[in-house]
C-alpha cells in the first residue's frame, strides 16, 4: 500500500523498448526459490528459450505462501543457531490486495467458485493463493523445472572475461546431506526477504522477565490468552495480529512510532485494546513505559516490526555483535564484495535488478517494497530473461553505475534513509511502467492502479473491515472483462464458463 510519508523517488526516465536482436542467445540458469518470484522467473526464462533449473528448499512450491503451524526455536527469530521457518503467514491471514490486482498480470486470480473446497472471497485466506500458485506452476510447466528439498549453500563467480561474459558455481545441498556444484551461466536470486526478523530495541529489554515473540513466529492467538500484551507496529500484518489476539487476550496494547495525541488512549471499538506512543523503557518488574509516561504491567511484547534484506546472509555463518544485532557475514552469494547489504540497501543494483559488474548474469528478483509483488516479479522477470537472451540491451557497466550513484544521491540529498531504497511507495507503478517500455509489454492497466488506490482509500477509512466492505463494481468489471483475454485456457481446461466468477 502507499504511505502517505513515501520518500522521494527521482522520476524514472521512459525509453523506447529495445529492438530485438537475432539470434538470440539461449543460457543455463539457476534461480534460487520456488516462491512467486521463482515461479514467474523460470516461466519468463523458460519461455525465452533459456535452460533453467530452480533450487528450492523447501518441499513444494510458493515459498511464503506454504503456510506452515511450525514455528522457531527462538520467538524472537535471532538465534544462530536455530532452524529457520521459511514462511511468517498466521493462520488467519487473508490477502491485503484484492485478487484482481494481487495476480500475475497475464494469468487472473479468478475466483474457482466450482470447487467448494477453493475460497472465492476478494481478499482470500492464504490457502487459496498457493492453490493460484500451484495452478500458474502447473499451468506453465515450471514444476518440473524445479529441485526441491535442495538449498543453494554458495553461488559464487568462477569466471569473468573483461567483466563481459561470467560463470556462476552453484552449490547446493540435498535434505540427505548431498553436494552438489554445477556450472551456470547465470543465478537469478528469488530468496524472498521476510524470513529475517527486525526487532525494536529500547532501554531495559535484557532484564524485562516477560515474554517475547516476532509476528515471525506468530501463528494462532491461543497462547495469548488472559496476557497483557504489548504490540509493536502499524503494519498489516500487525493491524490483522492486534485484532486475532484482541478475541482472547486480557489487554493488548498497539504501540506506534508515530500517532496523533487526540488518537492515544482507549480503542474507539475494543474494550480490551489501548493505542500508545513508543517504548521509552521496560524494567526488571515487568512495567513497561509509553513516551507520554503512561506505564503497564505486560505479560509479552509481540513485535510486528517487518523484516530484514539477507540476501547476503548463510544463516550458520551471521556473527553475533551484541543483544539483538548481527553483522552478516559469508554469503551464500560470492560476489567478492562487489554486491553489499547496508542497512537493507542491497546493491549497487541497476533499478534493483542488476548490479552491474556481473549484469545480466547476476539478477535480483522481488526486491522492491510497498508495490503489488507478484506483477513486480514478472516484470522484472521478462526484464531478465530478454536482457540475458540479448533481445533487450542493458546501458554499459558506467552508464548503469553512473543511474545508480545519481538514484543515491537523490535518496541522500532528500533525506530517506538507506533502508529505504528498495521502498517503492512513492510511486507503486511507475517502477513497473517502466520495465513494461524495457521488455515491450504491456503494463498495468488503468482499473489496476485505480483499484490499488481504493483500496487504500478504503482500508484506511475502516481498517478492520476493508477486505469485506468492497464496493467497486465498476473496476471489477473492467478488470473482468480485460481478464477475458487470458481466460480462454482456463475455461478450456475445467470445460465450463460459468465456473469463471465474473
Ligand atoms: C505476513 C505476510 C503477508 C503478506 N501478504 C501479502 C499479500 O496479501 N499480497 C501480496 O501480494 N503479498 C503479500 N506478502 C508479500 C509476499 O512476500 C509476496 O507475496 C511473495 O511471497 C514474495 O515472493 P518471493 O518469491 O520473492 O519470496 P518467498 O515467497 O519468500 O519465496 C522465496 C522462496 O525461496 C526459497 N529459498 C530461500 N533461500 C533458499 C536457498 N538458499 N536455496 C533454495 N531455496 C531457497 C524459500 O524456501 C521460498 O520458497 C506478504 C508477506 C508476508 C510476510
Amino acid at each position: 500500500m502507499a504511505s502517505p510519508a513515501a520518500p522521494f523517488r527521482p522520476p524514472l526516465q521512459l525509453s523506447p523498448p529495445v529492438p530485438k536482436l537475432e539470434p538470440l542467445t539461449s543460457r543455463h540458469v539457476a534461480v534460487i526459490g520456488a516462491g512467486p518470484a521463482g515461479l514467474v522467473a523460470a516461466r519468463e526464462l523458460g519461455r525465452e528459450g533459456h535452460r533453467v533449473v530452480v533450487f528450492e528448499r523447501g518441499d513444494q512450491v510458493g515459498g511464503t505462501w506454504v503456510y506452515t503451524p511450525e514455528v522457531e526455536s527462538d520467538p524472537l527469530g535471532l538465534d544462530p543457531r536455530r532452524a529457520v521457518v521459511h514462511s511468517s503467514l498466521y493462520e488467519s491471514l487473508r490477502t491485503n490486495l484484492p485478487r484482481e490486482i494481487m495476480g500475475f498480470l497475464d494469468f487472473p486470480f479468478v475466483a474457482r467458485e466450482d470447487d467448494k473446497e477453493r475460497d472465492s472471497r476478494r481478499f482470500p485466506g492464504h490457502r487459496e493463493v498457493l492453490e493460484y500458485l500451484k495452478e500458474f506452476a502447473r499451468e506453465f510447466g515450471v514444476e518440473e523445472m524445479v529441485r526441491f528439498k535442495t538449498e543453494v549453500v554458495h553461488a559464487g563467480v568462477v569466471e569473468s572475461n573483461g567483466g563481459d561474459v561470467n560463470k556462476w558455481e552453484v552449490r547446493s545441498k540435498k535434505r540427505s546431506g548431498v553436494k552438489v556444484d554445477e556450472i551456470f551461466d547465470a543465478v537469478v536470486v528469488c530468496n524472498g526477504h521476510y524470513s529475517q526478523p527486525r526487532i525494536a530495541q529500547f532501554p531495559g529489554i535484557e532484564k524485562w522477565p516477560g515474554k517475547q515473540i516476532h509476528s515471525h513466529n506468530y501463528r494462532v492467538p491461543e497462547p495469548f490468552r488472559d496476557q497483557v500484551v504489548v504490540l509493536i507496529g502499524t503494519s498489516s500484518s500487525a493491524g490483522d495480529i492486534s485484532l486475532d489476539i484482541a478475541g482472547i487476550a486480557k489487554e493488548v496494547h498497539v504501540v506506534f512510532r508515530s500517532i496523533a495525541d487526540e488518537k492515544l488512549g482507549k480503542h474507539p471499538v475494543h474494550d480490551n485494546m489501548w493505542l500508545h506512543p513508543m517504548i521509552k523503557s521496560v524494567h526488571r518488574d515487568g512495567s513497561v513505559v509509553f513516551m507520554d509516561d503512561s506505564v503497564i504491567f505486560a505479560d509479552v511484547i509481540l513485535h510486528c516490526t517487518g523484516y530484514a534484506l539477507y540476501f547476503l546472509a548463510g544463516d550458520r555463518e551471521r556473527v553475533w555483535i551484541g543483544v539483538h544485532r548481527y553483522k552478516y557475514h559469508f554469503p551464500f552469494l560470492e560476489t567478492n564484495g562487489i554486491v553489499t547489504e547496508d542497512d537493507d540497501r542491497v546493491g549497487p543494483l541497476y533499478k534493483h535488478v542488476f548490479p552491474p559488474a556481473f549484469a545480466p548474469c547476476l539478477s535480483f528478483v522481488g526486491l522492491p517494497m510497498k508495490v503489488i509483488p507478484f506483477t513486480v516479479c514478472e516484470l522484472q522477470s521478462k526484464w531478465i530473461a530478454g536482457t540475458l537472451s540479448d533481445r533487450i540491451l542493458l546501458p554499459s557497466k558506467e552508464n548503469m553505475m553512473e543511474d545508480i550513484n545519481n538514484f543515491y544521491s537523490t535518496l541522500e540529498v532528500s533525506g530517506t534513509p538507506k533502508r529505504h531504497t528498495h521502498n517503492l511507495s512513492n510511486d507503486p507503478f511507475e517502477y513497473g511502467d517502466w520495465l513494461a517500455v524495457q521488455c515491450g509489454c504491456p503494463s498495468y492497466e488503468e482499473w489496476r492502479k485505480q483499484m490499488f488506490y481504493a483500496v487504500a482509500r478504503v482500508k484506511k477509512a475502516q481498517p478492520e473491515k476493508f477486505r469485506d466492505v468492497w464496493d467497486y463494481q465498476d473496476l471489477i468489471s473492467q478488470a473482468h472483462h480485460d481478464f477475458a483475454k487470458y481466460l480462454p485456457n482456463k475455461v478450456n481446461k475445467y470445460g465450463d464458463k460459468k465456473l469463471i466468477s465474473w
